[in-house]
């Protein structure tokens, strides 16, 4: 195993502002210009955000007065249908409340789940109706700081990277995989996964994270609760738990897709360099992490690139609207998946997820944006990027955030209490 270190020096380290602690980002551009030994850093932080279709909120909320209704059996919040339950709360005139990341509104198919996640924690107000079991209507509305109870939960989350998908059937499809119909004949292609920045990535053994490991999700302080569903312990996913208090917007959100509106999330996990096995995991670049290349129409494997291919180390897409042509119909303004693009005020940063699609569409005035897509070799045919589904700025944000505060002492490192207990085989 080589040299080693313990979770307590490295405390011990933080405590005495001695400890090196780095983001995976800023480990693979040094080891891309320099030898980094074991010796050299202390704590590497990782991060992902992405979208992830198992996020769901778990609320308890007053509704009424005790004594008044015996239980309420629907309930909607911003005209999102939930799932009051499971126990009646009899009598109580509280409701616990169960409403996924991606259940729509019955109003507008742009609202989701995942966007009302985002106003909750903006402090903005949400509408509730909810109905008792005898029939009686409530409206009232609620902010997150009225709520009794308010954590974000995910059934699957922060996959060990992803896939890239191409459409090689002849008619387009429309899919949670493009933003647009994605065009046929392998026209283009799509991809999700942060690379070298992705958590279990970076610890793809499990010899620093299990269950309990401390998280941020979304900026928030959360917990690694365990395997996720659909997990192997190649392909490892996770299921985390954080108060939505505590939690940033520009981290969050709703992105849509020609197939509904998917959930952005984003996690962040530390990884202490306890030994060379640990450290030799954490120094992989992007060029050395294979990707998948899939067919969007049933998931067979098409080709394998890397993530090098695709990242190219370019991550956040800049638009200058000065260059801009104010075309009248212009496509980033119609069809940015985050509602950031303004052809006149420009990108809202808060919101945009740099996925690039607002450049690609733009042929007016290709100058006012600075970012390359990239173009992919498949069966020795260039197949142009056209939209990024993790981003990957957002996550060296996160893993930024999650440095300055393991290193001021506001998050501490803590042992998992039990291993992750990943499938051995999909059934
Ligand atoms: S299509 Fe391009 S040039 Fe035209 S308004 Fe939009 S960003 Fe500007
Ligand atoms: S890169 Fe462009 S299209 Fe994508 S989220 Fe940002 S502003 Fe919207």
């Amino acid at each position: 195993m080589g040299k080693t270190r313990t979770l307590a020096e490295i405390k011990e380290k933080i405590k005495k502002g001695t400890a090196v602690v780095m983001t995976a980002q800023e480990l693979v551009d040094a080891v891309a210009s320099n030898p980094v030994a074991f010796d050299d850093v202390d704590v590497v932080t990782t991060a992902t955000k992405g979208l992830m279709s198992g996020i769901l909120g778990v609320f308890t909320f007053r509704v009424s007065p005790p004594k008044v209704h015996r239980k309420f059996v629907e309930l909607s919040m911003n005209g999102i249908p939930g799932f009051p339950g499971p126990c009646p709360n009899e009598f109580l005139g509280v409701v616990d409340v169960l409403l996924y990341g991606t259940a729509l509104s019955k109003d507008d198919d742009h609202y989701s789940g995942g966007v009302m996640f985002r106003e909750l924690v903006e402090g903005k107000s949400i509408h509730v109706v909810t109905r008792s079991n005898l029939g009686a209507e409530i409206e009232m509305d609620i902010t997150l700081e009225d709520m009794q109870y308010a954590r974000m939960l995910g059934t699957r989350q922060g996959f060990k990277n992803y896939n890239a998908m191409v459409n090689p059937t002849a008619e387009p499809v429309n899919t949670i995989f493009s933003a647009l119909p994605m065009r046929p004949h392998s026209a283009e292609l799509t991809f999700s996964g942060c690379g070298a920045m992705n958590i279990f990535q970076n610890d793809p053994e499990y010899l620093t994270l299990g269950v309990g490991s401390p998280l941020l999700v979304n900026g928030g302080k959360g917990y690694l609760v365990g395997p996720g569903t659909r997990n192997y312990y190649l392909k490892p996913n996770m299921m985390a738990i954080a108060d939505f208090k505590g939690m940033k917007p520009e981290y969050m959100g709703g992105f849509k897709t020609s197939y509904g509106v998917e959930p952005i999330c984003s996690l962040a996990a530390p990884i202490p360099v306890l030994n060379e096995r640990v450290f030799n995991n954490l120094i992989k670049s992007d060029n050395e992490i294979q990707l998948a290349v899939l067919n969007v129409v049933g998931r067979e494997k098409v080709a394998d690139i890397t993530y090098g291919d695709v990242w190219g180390g370019n991550f956040e897409v800049k638009f200058d609207p000065t260059k801009c042509d104010d075309c009248h119909e212009c496509p980033g303004e119609l069809y940015c998946p985050t509602r950031a693009f303004h052809k006149r005020r420009g990108i809202d940063r808060a919101r945009c997820y740099n996925c690039g699609l607002c450049a690609i569409t733009c042929t007016a005035a290709p100058q006012a944006f600075d970012i390359d897509m990239k173009e992919v070799m498949i069966d020795g045919r260039g197949v142009p990027v056209v939209l990024r589904q993790s981003d990957r700025h957002g996550a060296i944000k996160l893993a930024t955030e999650l440095k300055t505060r393991i290193l001021e002492g506001e998050f501490s490192l803590e042992a998992p209490t039990a291993p992750l207990d990943f499938a051995k085989e999909v059934k």
